[in-house]
């Protein structure tokens, strides 16, 4: 039993084993049902207006609890609340920064899209009225302009053209502008603003142009790789002087307005973010004196999260500062660096991304099964047997796991185990021991273990979820996340875990976990019970869904909108959407579901003669019709069509059937069909 006290367990010793609080805070905690429960207000939420986690995962999946939607697990659950929440506070926190400091410019926030590009989710960004999109890319830009359109502020906000770009592209930034949309097209490499000069003088468009600034200060992290002088991006000194002396020749110097810079993802700590906006306020006050009509600093993105709750900057799962202090380090270099050479306070725009969205979304999963991994107890009599068949240096080995036992030196113990495991199957492969002697090898092997106290090994959970897809962030860079049970948490977790993923890869696995664990405190699965075991992986709203891949044909999760109302459930699911089916994911590989159907159809035909083939048909139709993960819980997926999930693959009618259906009292229920 890994934990001393199981019998008195609570809710807050949980909190305190999984560090709720130093990841979650204020947006995460405990209830006393022993459910995690999400504050979507942030701070200011009451605690009536707590959501548990666990009722909105039984709403979405159990077709059979009241209202309940049926949609397939995985499922990411955004909450619009939250990202409210988080717009509000940097822009309060850079608000209050200008005020305390007497800064005489404002701050505009813009938010890079490609940290999520979830039409709706952008979508609440621009509605909550003053930020500006940031794009990296063609598609990017065209996401940006259409939602821009639809932007409440009076003041328009920016669109930032990021990235590297083509004729194409800076037409369209261009375009953006004759549309009245404030784009601001920065040059990422020195070449663009050729394209830039020509192209605005064809369409007879005046452009708002800026650049990236190369910085010598560096970001020392995994994320600060492109970051310094030999950073993949952004112009050097040299190459700033000469876009100035270009602009100026064509009469254009007066388009020159922004200067941006970004040193990399998840900074650590707030002397650096100083010591960027410093060198770059000294070259935007530089600009300025070349006769540059710079209005904008844009500090591009960095702004971290604490992934761990460990408030250190020793590692990239951690940043020792919050929203406050970051925005009072940004908005201090600017001016003191702009009041040193009497330049007045440019506006300050920040291209926040993970620090905006990570919290806005929970992926749920569930754990399908755990495997101990056990081998059989062996009697002292086939021990006694195994040591005599020994060959001499295998038995050699044994001598000194005897030896290591002897003198009751458990850690020696453990290596000689291991190393009597591993010149077994040496023997085993070049076929001087035989499976039998093999398997009597682990037997001891476990025992020895067994005996010398090591009797909770590591137990692996089988999780509906690919690794590649829902957290590639992970797999890619080793980033953590926290992954926690969302309910159960009054009861203490007996054992540790290790998460193995449904696809047929070494590397889909969760094993390391946020603390330097590489196992995870997880329960006993109830076997037969019935009772379903659902994990949250927590702050991966950024990135992770528009890098997954898919990978062994696994598509992206389910997805509802959950907003918090003061109806009698406390929230209400605004939109579901299931996740691709496996006609999508096939489709996705060029494959034509339809035509594969057919063939099969042909095959059946000619193989099956009776009733047998209808059958057949339809467990195929269905099985191109299902999501690609297991269907728990269902002896098969024949019937997994029935009742809710008939709306997985239908037309707008149906789902609006299902929309009434299972809308009912106060909920403001719109669903809509992948
Ligand atoms: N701006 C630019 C140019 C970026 O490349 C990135 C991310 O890499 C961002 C903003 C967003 O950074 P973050 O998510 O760290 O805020």
């Amino acid at each position: 039993m890994p934990f001393s006290d199981t019998v008195n367990w609570t809710p807050s010793h949980s909190n305190d084993l999984y560090n709720i609080d130093g990841w979650g805070a204020p947006y995460f905690s405990v209830n006393s049902n022993g459910n995690l429960t999400v504050r979507p207000h942030g701070s200011k939420t009451k605690d009536h207006q707590e959501i548990d986690l666990f009722k909105v995962v039984k709403r979405s999946s159990d077709p059979n609890h009241a209202g309940g939607l049926g949609l397939h697990l995985p499922l990411i659950i955004r909450f619009p609340d939250v990202l409210k929440n988080r717009l509000e506070c940097l822009q309060t926190a850079f608000d209050n920064a200008v005020r305390s400091t007497g800064y005489t410019s404002h701050y505009q926030g813009v938010y890079p899209v490609k940290c999520n590009q979830d039409r709706f989710l952008v979508e609440d960004i621009v509605q909550f009225g003053s930020f500006g999109l940031e794009s990296g890319s063609k598609p990017e830009l065209l996401l940006a302009m259409s939602c821009m359109c639809k932007g409440s502020s009076s003041e328009p906000a920016y669109i930032i053209c990021n990235g590297f770009k083509d004729v194409e592209y800076i037409t369209c930034a261009l375009f953006a502008r004759k549309l009245s949309l404030n784009t601001v097209i920065v040059l990422e490499q020195e070449e663009e603003l050729e394209s830039v000069v020509e192209v605005s003088i064809k369409l007879g468009v005046r452009p708002v142009v800026g650049v990236r600034a190369k910085l010598r200060t560096k970001h020392s992290g995994h994320f600060g790789s492109t970051s310094g002088e030999k950073g993949k991006f952004g112009l050097t000194a040299t190459q700033i002087i000469r876009v100035v002396n270009k602009l100026e020749q064509c009469g254009m110097l007066d388009c020159f307005q922004l200067l941006h810079f970004h040193i990399g993802s998840q900074i650590p700590t707030t002397s650096l973010v100083a010591d960027g906006a410093l060198e770059a306020g000294q070259i935007y006050c530089e600009l300025v004196r070349l006769g540059a009509n710079m209005k904008v600093i844009d500090v591009g993105g960095g702004l971290g999260i604490d992934y761990d709750g460990s408030k250190s900057h020793c590692s990239d799962a951690s940043v020792g500062y919050g929203l406050e202090e970051y925005a009072m380090a940004v908005v201090q270099a600017v001016k003191f660096v702009c009041d040193r050479n009497s330049v007045k306070h440019p506006a300050i725009c920040s291209e926040s991304g993970r620090a905006l969205v990570s919290h806005h979304s929970v992926l749920i999963f569930e754990a399908v099964s755990s495997s101990k991994y056990t081998v059989p107890t062996m009697s002292s009599f086939d021990i006694q047997r195994f040591v005599q068949q020994l060959p001499d240096d295998v038995r050699y080995e044994y001598d000194s796991l005897s030896q290591s036992a002897a003198r009751g030196d458990s850690e020696a113990c453990l290596a000689c185990v291991d190393k009597l495991k591993q010149t077994c199957v040496e023997k085993f492969k070049d076929g001087s021991l035989d499976i039998e002697q093999l398997a009597a090898t682990d037997g001891l092997c476990d025992f020895v273990v067994k005996e010398i106290g090591d009797s909770n090994p590591t137990s692996t959970y089988h999780v509906n979820l690919s690794v590649f897809t829902s957290v590639p962030d992970f797999w890619g860079i080793q980033q953590l996340f926290p992954v926690i049970p969302i309910h159960r948490l009054d009861e203490c977790p007996t054992k540790r875990g290790i998460l193995s993923d449904l696809t047929c890869d070494s590397d889909g696995k969760i094993d390391q976990f946020i603390g330097g664990e590489s196992s995870l405190p997880l329960h006993e699965m109830e076997g037969g019970s019935g009772m379903k075991y659902y994990l949250g992986m927590f702050l991966g709203g950024a990135y992770q869904e528009a890098l997954g891949g898919v990978h062994n044909l696994f598509g992206g999760p389910s997805v509802v909108r959950v907003s918090q109302t003061d109806g009698p459930f406390g929230f209400a699911v605004t939109r579901a959407m299931p996740g691709p089916s496996c006609s999508d994911v096939l489709r996705s590989m060029q494959h034509e579901p339809e035509i594969m159907f057919q063939t099969l159809e042909h095959r059946i035909k000619e193989y099956v003669h009776d009733d047998g083939g209808a059958v057949i048909a339809s467990g195929i139709a269905q099985c191109f019709h299902n999501m690609p993960y297991l269907t728990v819980g269902s002896s098969c997926c024949l019937t997994a069509a029935n009742g809710n999930n008939g709306y997985y693959c239908c037309s707008d009618e149906d789902v609006i059937a299902v929309a009434d259906a299972v809308g009912g009292d106060d909920e403001q229920v719109s669903y809509v069909c992948a």
